[in-house]
């Protein structure tokens, strides 16, 4: 017998039908005599329609601490069909919201961290062999306000659920049935991975193959909860994310291609020390996140900096540093929306050399020039033209694991 953690997403709990399905997924699994705590999101687009009932009260943004009691409505919702899902298939069940499951949080309304979660009204469920049903993305602060978690929280919810009560398996429920080497949709060799470490899922998250999310995968490294993404559609294993992952023969575990980057460059620099601090640090006050940076050798007594950072980040970098050019003297600033990041990502190559090589000679063989590069221990990326993310994605992938 064991203690599983499930976790469904808006889509999976959509309508009856789907409600239904997955109450007979959990059903399943508490009839083999398992303890069974779920976590679910609010149907389908609710979080999106209520955001948008909020508008049409105030274009301008309602409070936060309105927001978070307007938002967390949508799980609760949820968590009361799906018990009543499970009701009416003949098993107990009980929903709870946040704060009754003891979802402790800060106050940082529609961003809150998770600081614990005290469980005891869960373990007291369980003890009567209820299946408890939680509503995730929300808690609650130390002024009794709901807060909740961000988008997409839910899936930190189910982490912290399972790391407090130190579960057997924490199960994320998706549309895809597991995390595949590169998007399926786009590379019709990917193929399905059956382990992954939370290193290297942290790094395909942040690149764009979005299945879980971050924070949550951070979550469950912190407390080793091993995790497993899998189809709510369909019965069979999926894949397991946890701390170290058998080598196998490929030395990349996927290939990820990132679209919200833009370039910046700015030309002309006079080449003193301090020119890169007061860029950099002007945009760190304005909390923009930069990832490669390239100088160029300087020259003739100048020098140019190019670098990149979020796409929806770039508007906000270009104005801080026009608001520099006084105190900077540059000749020319200028922003490039239309490139990608393509980036392989493996545990396997920290100890191999060539993989570099090998990922560069496949872009070179498809036609494809390289305008940046950077690496980590377990990643290499690279910057592209836009119009060639697919193919450089397919090429690299086949060079690796075709
Ligand atoms: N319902 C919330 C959202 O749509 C939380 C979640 O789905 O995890 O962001
Ligand atoms: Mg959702």
């Amino acid at each position: 017998m064991s203690l599983i953690v499930k976790k469904f997403g808006g889509s999976s709990v959509a309508n009856a039908e789907r409600v239904f399905n997955v109450a007979n997924r959990i059903i399943d699994d508490y009839k083999k005599g398992n303890d069974v705590v779920v976590v679910v999101s609010a149907q389908g687009d609710t979080t999106d329609d209520l955001i948008e009932k909020a508008r049409e009260i105030n274009p301008n943004g309602s409070s936060k601490r309105e927001m978070d009691m307007l938002l967390s409505a949508g799980e609760q919702i949820s968590i009361a069909l799906l018990a009543m899902a499970i009701e009416k298939l003949g098993c107990p069940a009980v929903s709870l919201l946040g704060w009754q499951a003891g979802f402790e949080t800060d106050s940082h309304h529609g961003i809150a961290r998770i600081k614990k979660v005290t469980a005891e009204r869960i373990k007291n469920e369980i003890s009567k062999r209820n299946i408890v049903i939680v509503a995730g993305f929300q808690g609650l602060n130390k002024y009794d306000d709901i807060t909740t978690l961000g988008r997409g929280g839910s899936d930190t919810s189910a982490v912290a659920i399972a790391a407090s009560m130190k579960a057997d398996i924490c199960q994320i429920y998706t549309d895809v049935d597991g995390v595949y080497s590169a998007d399926p949709r786009k590379v019709p060799t990917a193929i399905k991975m059956d382990e992954i470490s939370y290193d290297e899922m942290l790094e395909l998250a942040s690149l764009g193959a979005q299945v879980l999310n971050n924070r949550s995968v951070e979550m469950a490294k912190k407390y080793n909860v091993e995790l497993e993404v899998l189809s709510s559609l369909e019965v069979k294993p999926g894949t397991i994310v946890k701390e170290t992952v058998k080598m196998e023969k490929t030395l990349i575990r996927g290939v990820a291609k990132d679209s919200n980057v833009a370039t910046i460059s700015i030309v002309g620099l006079e080449d003193t020390p301090g020119v890169a601090f007061k860029i950099f640090n002007k945009l760190a006050q304005h909390k923009i996140n930069v990832d490669i940076i390239l100088q160029s050798v300087g020259r003739d007594g100048t020098k140019d900096i190019t670098f990149t950072v979020p796409l929806d980040q770039g508007s906000v970098a270009v104005k801080a540093l026009e608001g520099m050019k006084d105190a900077l003297d540059f000749k020319t600033l200028k922003m490039d929306d239309s490139v990608v990041k393509v980036s392989i990502v493996g545990a396997g190559m920290e100890s191999h050399p060539g993989v570099a090589a090998k990922m560069f000679e496949a872009l070179y063989d498809a036609g494809i020039n390289i305008h940046m590069i950077s690496t980590s221990e377990i990643k290499v990326s690279v910057l592209i033209d836009g119009k060639y993310a697919d193919k450089a994605v397919t090429a690299v992938h086949d060079a690796f694991l075709g």
